[in-house]
């Protein structure tokens, strides 16, 4: 590739440049490739690693001598909260272990903010005349996609390499009340693979809301996701908040979804004494008690904190090659061509791609046609709708390492071809 920024080529150029593209092209449509890079999937060879898990668990008592086959325990198991407590830097008594997926258990809080209200809320939210959320875009789909289920307006506020804009946020909430609450992925975040930092996290958790009961829902689906060895410590948000005198303003999730299986892992919650005991009251007349056999399961499959971690170690083995090569192939094929830009996560399970304005959904279509899906482009935006038409979501978690290299030397030259036909078209 030459290394001129193609918006500076001569005409003649540029149409040289073109040429080289749909010859490109047409040579990777005639390879019949059929790759998928859409979803955050572990790969199998990840869920192997906790292939052990289906043999257990050893015997059915846990460590306080109750039987796990039977009803009860809501808040789960005592050893399994034990040991993510402490990973998430909680007191046990602050942490409920739930079912199999944490999403379900934002879609409970929501629920229940709306149906009853929270701790600290005037009356339930659906009495409200209107609500009004905080998104940090570039975000996950499924949390956008929840709150227009649920009719709930969405405000953007652009996601940066430190965590959302803390002053575009504080400005949002300052003087609205139908500003009820704001999701957040801290950690590697789904897809900028940003990491919250203190000093963001504190402006989240001291600043003033016109709603008395605002909601921070901090999302922490991939906090022990690191890929390096520099390893991102999360903000310690319950901390924060209680210091600043809003105990009760975070509501925090986390997961073994990608941790053990996707899926049949175990979901939390962590959060304020009051705020628990919320959950737990509406919790209970929904269930008898959680699936405490998979917590014991987990319990005796990671024996404690550090197995986590050691686990996640493994993990990052399987799948930081698949980043380094998301990035060879990139920084060989478009670095210094002025027509892409490109995260270098430290964590998580994607690489957000920002190609030429106006392009993401050529690009995506260009890849469908030689075979390649992608997320389609402004999924990580409210209503799918990305005002710029910019970024894609890359996530090569799940295909082995041939064909992230194969599905990603065809995105190069999808967002090539684009690029050169966008810039055609502009003259
Ligand atoms: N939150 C984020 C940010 C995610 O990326 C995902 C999985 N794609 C989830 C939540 C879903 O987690 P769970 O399996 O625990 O429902």
């Amino acid at each position: 590739a030459s290394h001129t920024p193609v918006a500076e080529l001569a005409p003649e150029q540029l149409e040289a440049f073109a040429q080289e593209q749909r010859t490109a092209y047409a040579a990777l449509r005639e390879k019949g490739l059929k790759l998928d890079l859409t979803r955050g999937k572990p790969a199998p060879a990840q869920l192997d690693l906790a292939e052990e898990l289906l043999a257990l668990p050893h015997g059915h008592v846990d460590a306080s001598g109750t039987d796990v086959r039977n009803y009860g325990g809501l808040q789960g198991l005592a050893e399994l909260r034990a040991i993510f407590a402490e990973l998430l830097h909680v007191e046990p008594s602050q942490l409920v272990a739930a079912g199999n997926s944490s999403l379900t258990l934002m879609h409970d809080c929501l629920v229940d903010l709306l149906l009853h209200g929270g701790v600290d809320s005037p009356r339930p939210w659906s009495q409200e005349e209107k609500i009004t959320f905080v998104c940090p875009v570039p975000g996950y789909d499924r949390h956008f996609a929840m709150l227009e289920h649920f009719g709930i307006d969405m405000v953007t506020v652009p996601m940066r390499e430190d965590g959302p804009d803390a002053e575009a946020v504080a400005r949002l909430v300052a003087d609205d009340p139908s500003v009820k609450g704001m999701w957040i992925v801290p950690t590697y975040a789904n897809p900028a693979g940003s990491v919250t930092t203190q000093e963001v996290a504190a402006r989240l958790a001291s600043m003033e809301t016109a709603a008395p009961d605002f909601k921070i829902f901090w999302d922490n689906a991939y906090a022990f996701h690191h890929l390096t060895a520099d390893e991102a410590k999360s903000a310690d948000i319950l901390s924060l908040a209680s210091a600043a005198g809003k105990p009760h303003r975070p509501l925090v999730f986390a997961s073994t979804s990608k941790i053990t299986y996707a899926g049949a892992g175990v979901a939390f919650l962590a959060a304020s004494p009051e705020n628990v005991a919320w959950h737990l009251g509406h919790l209970g007349k929904r269930s008898i008690g959680p699936d405490k056999v998979n917590h014991l399961r987990h319990a005796q499959f990671f024996g404690s904190a550090q197995g986590v971690r050691d686990h996640m170690v493994r993990h990052r083995e399987v799948i930081a090659p698949k980043f380094a090569e998301v990035e060879r192939v990139l920084s060989e094929r478009l670095d210094g061509l002025g027509i892409a830009s490109w995260t270098r996560p430290k964590g998580g399970y994607f690489v957000s791609l920002d190609v030429l304005d106006g392009t993401a959904s050529r690009v995506v279509e260009l890849a469908k046609d030689a075979g390649i899906a992608l997320t389609p482009a402004g999924a990580s935006f409210p209503y799918g709708k990305d005002p710029g038409d910019r970024n894609i979501r890359l996530a090569p978690t799940f295909p082995v390492l041939a064909e992230v290299t194969a599905a990603m030397e065809a995105v190069a030259t999808c967002v090539l071809l684009a690029a050169a036909e966008s810039l055609q078209r502009r003259g």
